[in-house]
């Protein structure tokens, strides 16, 4: 009798103290599970007139947008709770300078750019015949001849292949601090622009809180982009890596969130060509670039470093 009631004593205990423990658990952490990515901004390469690389029967506006229509499908179906932007969706052209002011206005906390990479074709020459030429001497009156070579020019396609993602070059971090420094509460990122709406720009602390911002975004996007070339390399992909780059990525440092810019593959090579346009490899893409943001949210939204604790340096 008594060892059932101690017995029932220890069942009491362990039920209220796992009652407890589980009531203690819940509200704290609800609140700390802060979704940090919410809005991706997916923007296809180019458009319109501006038609990008040209491979032998593509072009890189519309494989460009083909994938990228699959990637936002991709993410909506199988990233519940994020949100796509996209800056196209048809073939229309729009300045780098619109497609960062839509992705700002967006308020989107991650870029993606998606490109075709090209390589210029090799010049070769070869002999392909000889020619006599004969050259008369004005003074002697004597003519020559002299056999020479005809060549001929051609080209031979670049066999460069792979994938390439890049990030907006170290240098050029000032501008992507200036890029949220003006645009400060029109533009900052979702999470961003919440945690800093009491803010006064003119304060010196919003200088220090920016240019954290900007090592931020610079670490995640390096971070994102060795990512996706991490899954490009599942998929059986050769790899150039992830890379920084100052120069035609202008879109990359204008806008207030980490970004990265995605070469796909060398549209001048006929294999890559043939595998960036055919449905098989327009999947294999997309389905890589959706599991490197999945990771990438995983980490971002389990990491150690609070975002919140921005809003406890106010005072
Ligand atoms: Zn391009």
């Amino acid at each position: 009798m008594t060892r059932r009631i101690s017995a029932a004593l220890v069942m009491l205990i362990i039920l209220s103290v796992s009652i407890f423990s589980f009531k203690q658990k819940e509200p704290s952490q609800q609140p700390q599970q802060k979704q940090k990515l919410r809005r991706i901004v997916i923007d296809a390469g180019h458009g319109g007139g501006d038609v990008g690389a040209l491979g032998k029967y593509s072009k890189e506006k519309n494989v460009s947008l083909e994938v990228a229509l699959i990637l936002q499908q991709y993410v909506e179906k199988e990233i519940p709770g994020v949100e796509v932007y996209m800056t196209r969706t048809t073939d229309v052209y729009d300045s780098p300078i619109e497609k960062a002011n839509k992705a700002n206005a967006a308020k989107g906390d991650l870029f993606i750019s998606i490109h075709c990479n090209s390589a210029a074709p090799h010049k070769r020459s070869e002999i392909v015949g000889y020619k006599t030429v004969t050259k008369k001497n004005k003074k002697t009156k004597k003519t020559t001849s002299k056999k020479v070579p005809i060549y001929k020019t051609y080209y031979i396609s670049n066999q460069a292949k792979g994938t390439e993602t890049f990030i907006w070059a170290t240098g050029k971090s000032d501008q992507k601090a200036n890029a949220l420094k003006n645009h400060e509460d029109l533009y900052m990122d979702s999470t961003t622009a919440a945690e800093l709406k009491d803010f006064n720009p003119e304060d010196p602390e919003m200088e220090i809180i920016l240019s954290l911002k900007t090592k931020q975004y610079f670490d995640r996007s390096a971070r994102f982009a060795m990512t996706i070339e991490e899954e490009f390399i599942k998929t059986g992909r050769p790899s150039r890596q992830a890379k920084q780059r100052g120069k035609g990525i202008w879109v990359l440092q204008a806008v207030a969130m980490p970004a990265v810019l995605i070469e796909i593959g060398f549209i001048s090579n006929p294999d890559e060509e043939d595998y960036i346009n055919s449905e098989k490899g327009q999947n294999e893409i997309a389905a890589a670039i959706t599991n490197a943001i999945k990771r990438y949210k995983y980490t971002l939204e389990t990491s150690g470093i609070k975002q919140g604790s921005m809003s406890a340096e106010k005072k």
